[in-house]
């Protein structure tokens, strides 16, 4: 029950009014008997400043953080975490003691753990990013720590490739992380020759929006699939490929992929660790209830679909 005693946590982000976060923090909340309750708050990014300010005033007591702010945020917070410095983005607000808000990143943990679930050890296996916005860099990161041999990133856009990949080539950046470069490189969707470094991934993760349920325009598998359809029938054996959608569950790729007997994973699982990760710094418990995030999300995305 809400009560006068009742704390805030919450996502900002625009839009917001889709996001299941509130369903699985809410589901967590009740379980653990915290008297918070988690709310997506629409931000506006003009209104970020006023907003951060304003939820530290009222003793908000944590924040995730969604499109359209991950990277602008990183300007408004009193401190970043290692992890936060190292993807150049923040999807988690810890207030600070003295004053503002500590940005972190708990993407990179949710994108880890169905991996570790699937195989204890990626070391020395290769891996095919496809898209490098946000969620590619927490991606990257991930690779990174399960010391995975190289990491290939296709992207559709010369610029914003090479911006990418020269954030993660930044020496400052790994001289202070003590950083050992794992191989990092990248490849223009128009370039035409990927199907040799498809053909030799262990590992191939979606993290564009292509078979999003919002964002597929068409009935056509092949147009609802990464590149199309033609580039996925030749792939390692034991491939594992990673949509980081959940909805639909499982996406065009990924029914695809599972015809094939490839190994798939989709981005449910992602999220759910991502805000159980989050949830564990706010409240310092060191059990977060996954089943019962789990159950709340499976149920509400069976009533919605
Ligand atoms: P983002 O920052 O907008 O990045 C999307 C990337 O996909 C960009 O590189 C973009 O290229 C590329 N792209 C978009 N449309 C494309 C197309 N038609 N063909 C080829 N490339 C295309 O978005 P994001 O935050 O990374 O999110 C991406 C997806 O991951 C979304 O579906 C989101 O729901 C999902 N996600 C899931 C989780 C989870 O917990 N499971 C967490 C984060 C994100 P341009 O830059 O050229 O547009």
């Amino acid at each position: 029950m809400i009560t006068g005693k009742t704390a805030l946590v919450g996502l900002i982000g625009q839009p917001v009014q889709h996001s299941l976060s509130p369903v699985i923090h809410n589901a967590a909340l009740r379980e653990m008997e915290l008297d918070w309750c988690y709310l997506a708050l629409p931000c506006e990014s003009l209104e970020l400043g006023n907003i951060l300010k304003s939820l530290r005033a009222l003793n908000c007591k944590g924040l995730n953080v969604t499109i359209p702010h991950k990277q602008t945020i990183t300007k408004f917070c009193s401190k970043l975490s290692p992890v936060a410095q190292r993807v150049g983005a923040v999807n988690t607000l810890i207030p600070n003691k003295s004053d503002g808000w500590i940005g972190t990143n708990t993407d990179v943990a949710g994108f880890i753990a169905p991996l570790i679930e699937k195989k204890k050890d990626w070391k020395g296996n290769k891996s095919i990013i496809l898209g490098c916005g946000g969620s590619a860099r927490a991606v990257v990161a991930g690779l990174q720590d399960m010391k995975i041999s190289d990491i290939t990133v296709i992207g559709r856009n010369q610029e914003k490739l090479k911006h990418f990949l020269n954030h993660f080539k930044n020496e400052k950046l790994k001289n202070n992380l003590q950083m050992k470069p794992t191989p990092l490189k990248g490849l223009l969707e128009s370039e035409g020759n990927l199907s040799k470094d498809l053909k030799e991934a262990d590992l191939i993760i979606n993290t564009t929006p292509i078979g999003m349920k919002m964002f597929n325009k068409s009935d056509s598998d092949n147009k609802n699939i990464p590149l199309g359809i033609n580039f996925w029938n030749d792939l390692k054996e034991n491939v594992t490929l990673y949509d980081l959608i959940y909805t639909p569950r499982p996406t065009a790729w990924l029914q695809y992929g599972e015809r094939r007997g490839y190994n798939c994973i989709n981005g449910l699982n992602m999220l759910i660790h991502q805000g159980a990760a989050a949830l564990k710094l706010w409240s310092n418990y060191n059990e977060i209830p996954i089943n019962a995030m789990e159950s709340a999300a499976e149920n509400f995305l069976m009533l919605n679909s």
